[in-house]
């Protein structure tokens, strides 16, 4: 599932080879990706077709594409979905679902997704931000993150920190991967409750966060010299050195205690269980037993 370093390289990509060209021809090859688009496919492609794009924008794993009328194209990738910039001579992919051509002969945008989690629809009037994910948080890597009220939010919660981390609501673009290595780095079990962390711990978690998106970004950054934008991360994502995530078993690189995994929310928890000990969960005493 791509994560917000992989939406930001695509986001990269997009800027430097789609940004003040127009859209000439739009193709649905299928139309459940553009199923959020209350027009449907053939309104999705005439509000799109002779619009130049202004710009590249992105909040979270969203990105959107500001138009020269004020709306916007606005993608989310979901699971498996893929935004490249190819030649327009190359083969279409399997799962190629919409087209973009532009007016350059250079390259044209593809939007390829096998599972179909993800989708494009326009944002009408949605140039700035558009409104459907107005209530997404800033992500860490925005300039306009606000770490001191980030802090704040995080210690008023009882829920876990973990939990709080994949609140989109709260911060934006950690995901499962992310919020893991951030956790393991600032040595803080993910169903520790946030009300119970010092502002120190949480602000050195946001920090960690932080960093592992950075050297993440830093080795995305280099799949595009070939003009071709790849965000599913098959080939770069378990590359990266990742600390917990998918490590089970294997030694922590701190203590050498195996990492262990547990179920969380449908998907896994990776983390050391010294470096990271598990919280006690304060229980109510059972009711003594009255003898008859
Ligand atoms: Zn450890």
């Amino acid at each position: 599932m791509p994560e917000l370093p992989e939406v930001e390289v695509v986001r990269v990509g997009l800027d430097r080879h789609a940004v003040g060209r127009t859209i000439t021809r739009v193709e649905v090859m299928h139309p459940r990706p553009v199923r959020r688009d209350p027009r449907g496919p053939a309104g999705f492609a005439a509000a799109l077709t002779g619009r130049r794009i202004e710009g590249t924008r992105r909040r979270g794993k969203y990105l959107w594409l500001p138009l020269d009328n004020g709306d916007a194209l606005l993608g989310h990738l979901g699971m498996s979905g893929q935004f490249l910039v190819q030649p327009p001579a190359s083969p279409a992919e399997r799962h190629l679902r919409v087209r973009l051509t532009l007016d350059t002969t250079d390259v044209e945008l593809r939007f390829v997704d096998q599972r179909m989690f993800g989708g494009l629809s326009v944002s009408a009037g949605g140039a700035d931000l558009p409104p459907e994910i107005a209530h997404i948080a800033r992500d860490p890597l925005d300039p306009g993150f606000d770490d001191e009220e980030f802090v704040a939010r995080v210690r008023r919660r009882a829920s876990g920190v973990k939990r709080q981390l994949l609140d989109q609501g709260l911060i934006s673009g950690v995901g499962n991967i992310y919020a893991d290595e951030a956790l393991w780095r600032a040595r803080i079990h993910g169903e520790r409750p946030g009300e119970r962390l010092t502002r120190p711990q949480v602000r050195d978690l946001l920090d960690q966060a932080r960093a592992v998106m950075r050297e993440a970004l830093g080795q995305g950054g280099t799949s595009f010299d070939a003009l071709y934008v790849n965000v599913n991360g098959e080939s770069g994502y378990f590359d990266r050195s990742l600390h917990a995530y998918g490590r089970q078993d294997e030694p922590c690189e701190r203590c050498g205690t195996p990492i262990r995994r547990v179920a969380f929310m449908n998907r896994s928890s990776y983390f050391c269980p010294s470096c990271q000990p598990v919280p006690r969960i304060r229980r109510v005493a059972p009711p003594a037993a009255v003898p008859e």
